[in-house]
């Protein structure tokens, strides 16, 4: 029986299910079910918020995550991304990151050493170079270096073009829809139980962001994971700088195109998985926090005043790297939980699930180190030896 052939639930003549359905419309499935609606493939994405409403559409919008195989893919489509989607992401190249002591320029240069070896070019900027480079930037500025790769892209406008990009090649995206469970026989979930009804599927892609984990268990699938909430602010315009991605004093962001300041960073939160919507407001001392950070960072933005605020969830695995996998028992599940670094990824990581739910394989990148099993050994309390305790505050 193909899934389409599945009988409704509420009566209607809607095809309930999909050749591929996916649980969770954050950037992650969204970018998925681009690049398999792209390949031709019958999808739906069920979401239980809107689109992009969790940490997609609430995250600093940067794209420079030279540690991840995923990384030359993820710099090959950026700059592509607005012409393959038919949509604006703002997309916006490369990156400063000012260090402000002579320590956080030591430590800064140790990504710069990975960067380098991976083939990406970093130049090392002295102050002078900084504050031409960086009109906000001030006295405060010890050292910098120039990235010339990576760069920020508007979250809202990528996960919009995304969901409008599936929708322009017959998938579909339906918001309001919470998975509650599956439906198996044998070795294959055949149906995704929700507030709305059965879907049928023929492929079940789990991207549940924060949720992965729970959600995977109920396929007896233990993908460890923890939660931590952070915040960000946004300034009022300022006068738009030539580079809008500008790192540093543990503060990552951009400068919109309008001129607003979004900035997160700082002490985040660790939270219970199934925090709920009043926990994700934000709080003065986080919040707080970060606007002291960007005040010393950009010191000429010192005097703009804060006129937005949030916090967002985000998702953690013990090593901090995603995970995309095939999981055993199941013949036609994949996950896919990309660990706080998901929206710069976003168009490589889609493309690898895509691959991974089509193929069973990945052929532009090298996703072994983000298999499932590299846990096996993992301590039963592994998050308590890491302090990853509701409560406790992780900086970052
Ligand atoms: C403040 C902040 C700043 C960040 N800054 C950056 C950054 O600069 N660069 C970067 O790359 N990353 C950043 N991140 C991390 C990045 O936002 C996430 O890694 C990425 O958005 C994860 O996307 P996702 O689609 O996997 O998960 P999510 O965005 O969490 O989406 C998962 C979706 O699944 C849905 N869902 C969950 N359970 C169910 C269910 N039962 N039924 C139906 N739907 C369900 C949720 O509603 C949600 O919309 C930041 C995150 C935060 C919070």
């Amino acid at each position: 029986m193909s899934a389409n052939d599945l009988v409704t639930e509420d009566g209607t003549d809607t095809p309930r299910g999909a050749s591929v359905v996916i649980v969770g419309g954050g950037v992650t499935g969204l970018s998925a079910g681009f690049w398999l609606a792209e390949a031709g493939i019958d999808v739906l994405v069920l979401e239980r918020g809107k689109v992009g409403w969790e940490a997609s559409g609430r995250n600093g919008g940067g794209c420079s995550h030279h540690h991840s195989p995923l990384f030359a893919e993820e710099q090959r489509l950026w700059p592509i991304m607005d012409d393959l989607l038919g949509y604006p992401t703002e997309f916006s190249p490369n990156r400063i990151r000012i260090a402000l002591s002579a320590q956080q320029y030591e430590l800064y240069s140790r990504a710069v050493v990975n960067a380098r070896h991976q083939g990406f070019e970093v130049d090392e900027l002295d102050a002078r170079t900084v504050r031409e480079m960086v009109p906000l930037a001030g006295d405060s500025a010890y050292a910098g270096h120039y990235y010339r790769f990576g760069g920020h892209a508007n979250p809202h406008r990528t996960v919009q073009a995304f969901a409008w990009a599936i929708r322009d090649r017959g998938g579909r995206v339906r918001q309001h829809v919470t998975v509650t469970g599956f439906r198996t026989e044998g070795d294959r979930v055949t149906g995704v139980v929700t507030d709305r009804g059965t879907f049928g599927c023929d492929h079940l892609l789990i991207a549940g962001g924060p949720q992965t984990g729970r959600l995977a268990a109920e396929l007896g699938v233990h993908i460890p994971m923890r939660s931590a909430r952070a915040e960000m602010i946004v300034t009022e315009p300022l006068p738009l700088m030539p580079i809008g991605g500008i790192d540093g004093n543990g503060l990552y962001g951009r400068q919109t195109l309008r001129g607003n300041l979004a900035y997160g960073g700082g002490p985040h939160e660790w939270i219970e998985t199934e925090f709920l919507p009043a926990g994700t407001r934000p709080t003065t001392p986080l919040a707080g926090n970060i606007a002291r950070r960007l005040a010393q960072l950009l010191p000429k933005a010192a005097h703009a005043r804060v006129i937005r605020s949030w916090a967002g969830v985000i998702e953690n695995t013990p090593d901090g790297r995603p995970v995309l996998d095939r999981p055993a028992p199941w013949r036609n599940l994949t996950v896919g939980t990309m660990s706080g670094v998901g929206f710069g990824l976003s168009p490589a990581s889609g493309r690898a699930l895509m691959q991974l739910v089509r193929d069973g394989r990945c052929d532009f990148a090298n996703i072994g180190s983000l298999r499932l099993d590299r846990f096996s050994a993992l301590e039963p309390d592994w998050a308590e030896l890491q302090g990853w305790l509701p409560g406790a505050l992780a900086s970052v």
